[in-house]
Order: C-alpha cells, then structure tokens, then sequence
C-alpha cells in the first residue's frame, strides 16, 4: 500500500521575541518536540511533529529575531536554514511568520524581509485577544488579499485558533503558491542599490558562484556580517569589490544600513494603510495610570526591591505546612525499613544514605515551587518587563543594559538557562560579563541551604512591625542579595578591564498588564519542580550512596549491629508489657535505665565509625582550612561533596549526621541533629556565625558543574569556566572568612 514514500515536509516558524511563537509550537507539536543545539554553534534547535496532520510534517521553532539581518548567532543560524544552507537541517518548505497583532508596524519589518525568501508564507496574527481587549481594528480579510498570503488570527496561550493555523499549513503544503513579485518589498529600495546588488550577483556568478538576490542584498548591506565573511573565504578579493560598491552607494546618497529600514518601512506602511485603526493613545488607561508609578525612576525601582522582600518574606511562612508533611513521611519511611530489614550495611544504605540523603533535599521543594509561581505571576502579568526597564539606569552605570536583566534574573531560578537566555544579548562584551556574573544570582539550589541554615540558627520568634517582618525572612532575603551585590563591583571591573567598550542602548515595549495565565504558570511551575526532582533522584542519590559508603566504611560494624539489636529487643519487649498493664511503674523503670544503657553504647560506636572512616580521615586533612570560617570537618567534607552541585551538601550533611547520629531518633530532623552537633571540647559546632558564614560561601561559590559546563559551551572556550570557578571560590572562602570572623567578633559564634 504504501509503495510510494510520503516525502517528510518541513515547517519553520519565525517571528519576534515574545510574539508567541514557543506557545504555538508547544500547541501544534504536544510533546513531540525534540530540543538540541545546532551543531556547532550555541543556538538552541527546537523540532517537533506537526499533531494531526495528513502529511509528515516536521516544525521547526527558529530563534526569535527582529530581522533577518545576521548579525547575532541567532540569525545567522536563522538566516541559513530559511536559505537552506545548513546541512543538519533541510530548508523549509513553508514559512509560518508570527505577528503580534498589536504591534503590527513594527513585525510587518520581519515579514517584509520573509517575503524575500519566496517561500510559500502563512501569517498567524497572534495577542489577538490582547489586540481585542486594546480595541486594535484590524482588516485581516483586506491585509491577506493586499499581502497575498493566508492571515490567520490566534490567542496561543489559551489554543485558541490553533486548529486553523493547522489546516493553513497543511493548504500551503498541498498546494504551495507564489506570490507576485510586484509585491516583491525589495523594489522600495533606491535604484543604484539594485543595480550594484544585480552587478555583484553576476560578478560571482562568472566566478562559478550563483546566490540568489537576497544573499547579495545581505552581503552589501550588514558590513563584517555573515554573508560577508562565508564569501571572503571563497575568495578573499571579494571583500575589496564589496567596500568599493559600498562606497559608491555612499557617493550616491545610499546610507547603508540606513537605507533598509527606512524602504522597509515604507513598505510596511503602504500595505497597512487604512486598514488598522488604533485607540487613540490613551494616557489615562489603568494600565498606564499603574505605570507611572511602577516605572517611575525611584519609585519603581523601590517598589521592585520591597517586592521581592515580600516574596522572600512569604515563602517561609507559606512551605511551612507542606515541610512537615513530607519530613513526616521521610520520618514513617525509615521507621519502616527499619521494622523489616535486621541492622547491617543494607539497612544503614536505606536509612541513612538513601531516605536520608533524598528526604532532605525533596524536603525543600515547597519553597522551590512557590519561588517560581511568584516569578511566574510576575512574568506573565508583565511586570518583568517594567522591572527590566527601571532597572536599565542602574545597569548602565556598570555598563551593562536592561538586556541582561532577564538573563540575570532568571539566573535567579537556575544559572544554565539564565546564561544560555544571554544569546539574545547582541553586544558580546555585554553577553561575555553577564555570562561570568550569572552564577553569582542566587539560584534555587542555593535555597536549600539558606532554608536550613536559616531556620535551625536563626531564631524564628524574632518579628518586626506588628509580626509581619521576622529576622529569618530578613536574613533569607540577605543572603539572595548577596550575590547580587558582589556582582556590581565585579561587572563593573570587568567591563572596565576585560571588555571594554561603549554599552549598547535598549528598547522595550511594555504590553499593558494582564491576568496571568493559569496554563503557564503552571507548565512554568511544573517544569521547574520536575527539573529538581530529576535532579534530586539522579545526582543527589548516587552522591548520598558514595558519601553513605565513605562514611560506613573501613568500620567494623558488627558491636554496632548488636547495640542495635539489643537495644529494639528491650523496646519491643517494653511495648508489650505496656499493652498488659500500664501501671507497672517499677518495671518500666529498670527498662529506662537498660535503655539509656544501651543507647549510650550505640552513640560511642556509631561516633567512633565515623571518625574512623574514610570520610573521617579525608575531614582531618582538610579541617585546617575550614576551620577559620567556623566549620569543622564535616561542613568541610560537606561543602567539598558539594563542588559539582551545591544542594548535595543537605544530603551529605543529612547523611553524614544520620551515621554518626548522637541520639536514637534516626528519624528526627536534620536541624535537631545540628544543633546538638559538638566540638571535641563539648562547644556546640552551630552558631549564627557559623552558619552566616556557610550561607555566604554558598551564596558566593561556583559549586555547579553544570553551570561551568554551559559557560565552556555558551563562550566556546575553557579559559572562562576556569576563570569563574577560581574567582567565585576565592571569593566564597575569603567572604565566609570575613563573615565568620566579624559575627565572631559581635558575638553571635557563642549560642
Ligand atoms: P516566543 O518568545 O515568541 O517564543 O513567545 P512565548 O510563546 O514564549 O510567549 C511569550 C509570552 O506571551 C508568554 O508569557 C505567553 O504566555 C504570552 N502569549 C503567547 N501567546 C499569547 C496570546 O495569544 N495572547 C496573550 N495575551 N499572551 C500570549
Ligand atoms: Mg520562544
């Protein structure tokens, strides 16, 4: 039946940032999408499966971008696969261009650039429900017919109109049509430029070398642009022909690349008169009326910082019921294991490594999950982009712009994609420095640690202004601003020293504010929390097993085993002679004593296990270095477990304390453990001191395999992991060193 292979069609979608473009490929792809990077380059490659469609189609999601002009990696990767010139990747054979329809001057630019690929072209206006509620008029029938191409309008994020754009495609697919060249948007440009381009064109082809137009249009226009340089290594002389056809346009009044944007404007204009009419601009609108005071220079910029504070303020109040919840099921799970399996190696994985190590990073995913719905609100309501606006001065005076904002601040939720979100930073001094202070945001890996530290050694009864501020909000919102302020002074010299130049300027449109989608935030929530779980089950579980395994081992274990064993005899034995008669004072009194025997035995040997093993012997070896920030062997074993990803130091501090546990009840907290942790001479370990200083280390260090990963891919080159892991760890040790040694000195090291 099928003796005749389907050839595989291709899709690409292109449109500008944030027009909604990932929101319909997620709703004409499902889950079928594959994500990569082009080989080669840093730029992410996103293919899906067209749902539902009588012909194989593939989609693929292109980088979004402003115009076809290659000058960022973004759009020379664009650029080359609507021109079919790279090999991973067949040219499309339809284009889907995505429009914001409220906006439709400014994306109309794009699509007049589209239009001279000739390729068969859909339109999807999308934001057409915000177009609606903004009372935008737009004549879609008329446009389609002017432009000669299918219009479809849609609301991505809620689906709407999906299901029209599907059939769209699958038209242009079965019968692909041209358009007239008379709309071709390249004749508004000025005549000499036509011809120089028709006369380079012809020089090339005589060199054997044919390109279509477009491609010589390009060549001529972005000077040292991608064109450019894949011909000058053809051949070199090219390059001398292109600067003297240049220069002749310049003679001629042709200012390049001036000269682009204005024709393409033009033309934009010409195919949009009279069919759109636009509210008058209305500066009394709520939304306007909000923004006068959010964007305003110094209001804003408090309002941003007092939201935050809020946010930080809130999520320990908020996690604070889900963390009992699960630190009780981690509690009645080892208690379970411990009824079925007999004291040994078996059991000790199981309690202390595994459940241990897991429980005590899952335990922070409360936190995690109402971290990112608040980023999310803030995101998709539109404030985001008011906060990267009012933020615009401020980075300008370290040179940096409001471009970074979004980068830093979703390195704020986790360094990698913070710093792969940089490629839309097109000034690449600009993307180097916020690529080498990204790690420096506090990430919610971090969170973890600052939760724990802050909720057994601060004291949580401390509260300010009628209950609503306490000290442990206080310090939690302290240590998330840490790194943030380091990384002013670092930007600042490094834009100074290592990247010098002028900054570049930055434009954003503010889309009125919106109810957030409940859809998305929940696909952001979601992806987030399972991100974390993932992680919590791949890398945080083998790492709990090897510190479990260098914490039991070379020990004998065997007087332990039997300490265990007598000791839940005499309990098994106590729990029946309760069921019989409760009044037997006597009796139940020789049974404490037996027991305290007992358990006493257990905590001399469980302690001498562990500082005999190898976990031990590597502590003593580092303890010196750790010692003047406060610590003392097991933070240091701890944190060093730690390097390739910072939550680890909960599981192996989890673990390591549920080895060496002092009391009988494994399953206690590992805050409690903590607390009753001693030095040699019977000094507690924890303080406030101690534990500031770990925060900041923490806060400060580059512990994060994946980040350094990421930097090596997203710069090409390893010289800038290195340089970000050594900066950020001296800086981790010296600013634990000072933190420890001035709280010291005010008296917090004593509790
Ligand atoms: P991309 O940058 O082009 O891939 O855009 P996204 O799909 O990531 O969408 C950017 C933002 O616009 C997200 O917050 C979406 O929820 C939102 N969005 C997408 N489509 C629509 C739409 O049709 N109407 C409205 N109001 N918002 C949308
Ligand atoms: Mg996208």
């Amino acid at each position: 039946m099928s003796s005749i292979a389907i050839k595989r069609k291709s899709v690409a979608l292109i449109g500008n940032p944030n027009t909604g473009k990932s929101s319909l490929f997620n709703a004409l792809c499902g889950s079928s999408a594959r994500v990569g990077n082009y080989p080669g380059v840093t730029v992410e490659q996103k293919i899906g499966t067209l749902l539902q469609s009588a012909i194989p189609t593939d989609v693929i999601d292109l980088p979004g971008t402003y115009s076809l002009a290659a000058r960022s990696a973004d759009e020379a990767v664009t650029i080359d696969v609507l021109c079919g010139a790279r090999s991973d990747t067949p040219r499309p054979d339809a284009i889907v261009v995505i429009v914001d329809a409220t906006n439709l001057e400014r994306n109309l630019y794009l699509v007049s650039q589209v239009f001279e690929l000739g390729l068969p072209t859909l339109m999807v206006l999308n934001m057409w429900d915000r177009a609606e509620s903004e009372k935008h008029r737009i004549d879609v029938g008329q446009l389609s017919e002017r432009l000669g191409i299918s219009v479809v309008c849609t609301t991505a994020s809620r689906r709407a109109g999906v299901e029209k754009v599907r059939d769209a495609i699958g038209r242009l697919l079965d019968a692909p049509s041209g358009r007239s060249d008379a709309l071709f948007p390249r004749n508004e440009f000025p005549k000499v430029f036509l011809e120089e381009s028709e006369k380079l064109q012809s020089q090339l082809s005589s060199r054997g070398v044919s390109l279509p137009l477009l491609e010589v249009d390009r060549m001529l226009i972005d000077r040292d642009g991608h064109f450019e340089r894949n011909a000058a290594q053809k051949f070199p002389g090219i390059l001398q022909e292109l600067s003297e056809a240049r220069q002749r346009l310049e003679a001629s009044g042709v200012k390049i690349p001036l000269f682009e944007t204005k024709s393409r404007y033009a033309w934009v204009r010409r195919q949009l008169d009279g069919l759109v009419e636009r509210p008058p601009v209305n500066s009394t609108s709520l939304s306007d009326r909000i923004d006068r005071w959010l964007t305003h220079r110094w209001i804003g910029l408090i309002f941003f910082v007092l939201l935050m504070f809020l946010i930080f303020q809130s999520i320990t109040a908020l996690a604070a019921w889900p963390m009992e919840w699960i630190e009780s099921t981690q509690g009645i799970l080892q208690n379970s294991v411990e009824q079925f399996i007999a004291p040994g190696a078996l059991r000790s994985l199981l309690v202390d490594g595994i459940v241990a190590g897991i429980g005590s990073v899952l335990i922070f995913l409360p936190q995690i999950a109402i971290l990112f719905l608040f980023i999310a609100i803030l995101e998709d309501c539109g404030y985001m982009s008011r906060a990267a606006f009012v933020v615009d001065k401020m980075m300008s005076t370290v040179g940096l712009s409001g471009r970074s904002f979004l980068p830093l601040m979703s390195s704020f939720a986790c360094a990698v994609p913070g710093i792969m979100a940089t490629r839309t930073i097109d000034n690449s001094r600009d993307r180097m420095v916020t690529i080498l202070i990204a790690p420096l945001m506090s990430c919610s890996a971090r969170l973890p640690v600052y939760v724990l530290m802050v909720s057994a050694f601060v004291p949580s009864g401390i509260k300010y202004l009628g209950g609503w501020v306490s000290l442990q909000g206080i310090v939690l919102f302290a240590m998330h601003s840490v790194g943030a302020l380091v990384a002013i002074p670092i930007a600042w010299a490094l834009r100074r020293y290592a990247f010098p130049g002028q900054p570049s300027t930055f434009l954003m449109e503010l889309h009125s504010y919106k109810w957030p989608s409940v859809y998305v935030l929940y696909q952001r929530v979601f992806e987030r929390v399972a991100a974390f779980i993932t992680r919590a089950g791949s890398l945080i579980f083998c790492t709990s097993i090897v510190v479990w395994a260098a914490g039991y081992f070379p020990g004998d274990h065997t007087k332990l085993d039997n300490a265990i064993r007598e000791m839940e005899k005499i309990a098994k034995g106590a729990d029946r002679s309760n069921e019989g008669n409760q009044e037997v004072a006597g009796e139940s009194g020789d049974l404490r004593s037996s027991l305290e025997a007992v358990q006493k035995n257990i905590n001399q040997a469980r302690s001498e296990l562990i500082d005999r093993s190898f976990l031990g012997m590597a502590g003593r070896w580092i303890e010196p270095v750790v010692k003047p920030l406060g610590w003392d062997w097991k933070i240091g074993v701890a944190t060093i477990a730690s390097f390739p990803a910072r939550e680890v130091i909960i599981a192996t501090l989890g673990t390591i304390y549920s080895l060496g546990a002092n009391e009988n009840e494994e399953s206690e907290g590992l805050k409690e453990q903590m607390r009753a942790e001693t030095w040699p001479d019977g000094r507690p370990v924890y303080s406030l001191a101690t534990a500031l200083s770990v925060m900041v280390f923490f806060a400060l260090c580059a512990q994060c395999s994946a980040t350094l990963m990421t930097i090596q891919r997203e710069t090409n080159s390893w010289k800038w992991p290195i340089f970000s892991f050594v900066y950020m760890t001296l800086l981790a040790y010296f600013g634990a060193l000072i933190t420890y040694q001035i709280a010291s000195g005010l008296g917090l090291a004593a509790r």
